[in-house]
């Protein structure tokens, strides 16, 4: 259906009622009426191709998801205090992909609130609330989040560095201070410095360390080999536990491995899952111990009014089904190869391309002024995504300079969507020279 309404008269009426601090996408606004799969329609019905809802898992409005919404809407919502299957099995489905003892879930509605419950499980069982984090990191939008979150406090409207925060080096073996494929171990050594900030301040340990396992909103920056575990080993030599957050690099994007945690060869002690877990409904979940989990269950409980709820139990299921149904984890291997050696390709005739890097369909591609001095070519970055825009591909960037190209679309993104993206980056590319 076409829409009569010009986006103008809408972002005028937004602007009056809805809160400055949310920002809104692209010089000329998008007004969309339409998803399917990896494309959105916009109100004159104009297609676009999506590259960067990682939300959208499994593809918009996939009718697997939407009909088992719609079936559990229409027969039962309510909260958790009854008995109702899906929320155990749903439990059961996502301890199935864990390793270890990762084997208790808790189900709230968004990834703010599953890493602020995170948070709370480290500091009720270790009774210490000093917590290490990575450089540019973002964890949530929650008092408690963005106090962990150097991406949000050290920049414009933010704050200084709470005195329980230590910020550790950010791990960016292509821009960072060290350099390099072997670069882990300098990195992991700054971990040591934040422990001993702790020690000094508090005598005693972090109760804490919590990242992403690849960086998303760092600029889609892979850890380097043998990072996390080096990092985990010295959290946990002085007595602090490890979580890893998920939220955007879970659920196969990473193929063929579930879980990004799992590329580095670790086990957390408490995961945090987001985003895709709901493919745009509001669910995510804290997976931790029995142990941990026991410490938490002090005699304070956690309710949640909305959190495994069965309608979203029931979206959550839907989204597993068409994982394992679709094979994405696998495809997310075989597009994902496909779009970084047709990105390679343009690096060698683009000079503008630093680096391009990337697992499965989580990947970045790093613009540069200079290659030998790695200079950020934000503003080259910015025009590319507007080019795209324009070429019906929607795109975005992401870094503390804001210029990596982040590639991170639906997992249903095949052959047929990697070869336009390629295709039209190309040009946009061209169209600077
Ligand atoms: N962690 C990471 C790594 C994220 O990218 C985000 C959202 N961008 C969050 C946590 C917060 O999730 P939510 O917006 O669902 O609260």
């Amino acid at each position: 259906a076409i829409d009569p309404e010009p986006s103008a008269a809408l972002l005028a009426r937004r602007r009056a009622v809805i809160g400055p601090s949310l920002s809104v996408s692209y010089r000329e606004k998008l007004k969309m009426v339409r998803g399917r799969g990896a494309w959105l329609i916009d109100h004159t019905g104009r297609r676009y191709l999506d590259t960067v809802n990682n939300i959208t898992h499994v593809g918009h409005c996939h009718p697997h998801v939407v009909q088992a919404l719609a079936r559990q809407a229409a027969e039962l919502n309510t909260n958790t205090r009854y008995l109702h299957e899906a929320m155990p099995h749903l439990a059961e489905r996502i301890a199935a992909t864990m390793p270890g003892d990762l084997k208790v879930v808790t189900f709230v509605n968004s990834g703010t609130e599953a890493n602020e419950l995170a948070l709370r499980i480290a500091r009720t069982a270790l009774g210490k609330k000093d917590t290490v984090v990575l450089d540019w990191a973002y964890h949530g939008n929650s008092g408690g989040t963005v106090e962990i979150s150097p991406y949000k406090f050290k920049r414009k409207g933010g704050f200084p560095q709470p005195d329980f925060v230590q910020v550790a080096a950010f791990p960016d073996a292509y821009r960072g201070p060290f350099r390099g494929a072997e670069s882990g171990p300098a990195y992991a050594a700054d971990i040591d410095r934040c422990l001993n900030a702790i020690a000094q301040r508090s005598g005693s340990g972090a109760a804490c360390f919590i990242a992403e396992s690849l960086s998303g909103v760092g600029g889609q920056v892979i850890l380097p080999v043998g990072y996390l575990a080096d990092v985990y080993a010295r959290i946990r030599a002085r007595g602090g536990l490890c979580i890893a957050d998920e939220v955007q690099c879970g659920f196969g994007r990473v193929g063929p491995e579930f879980w990004g945690f799992a590329t580095q060869g670790v086990i957390p002690d408490i995961v945090v899952l987001g985003k895709p877990i709901g493919n745009g409904h509001p669910l995510a979940a804290v997976v931790t111990t029995p142990e941990l989990a026991a410490r938490f269950a002090n005699g304070m409980e956690y309710f949640n009014s909305f959190g495994g709820n069965p309608v979203s139990m029931a979206v959550g299921h839907a989204v597993l089904d068409v994982i394992e149904a679709e094979q994405l984890p696998a495809r997310a291997v075989t597009t994902g190869a496909a779009l970084m050696a047709g990105y390679r390709g343009l690096a060698e005739r683009f000079p503008i391309i630093g680096d391009v890097r990337g697992m499965g369909l989580f990947i970045g591609v790093e613009l540069v002024t200079d290659r030998e001095t790695r200079n950020p070519a934000t503003q080259a970055a910015d025009h590319v995504v507007d080019q795209l825009r324009l070429r019906g591909i929607l795109a975005s960037t992401d870094g503390p300079d804001d210029n990596v190209l982040k590639i991170k679309p639906p997992m249903v993104f095949g052959p047929r969507e990697a070869g336009i993206l390629l295709t039209e980056t190309e040009a946009a590319l061209g169209s600077m020279s």
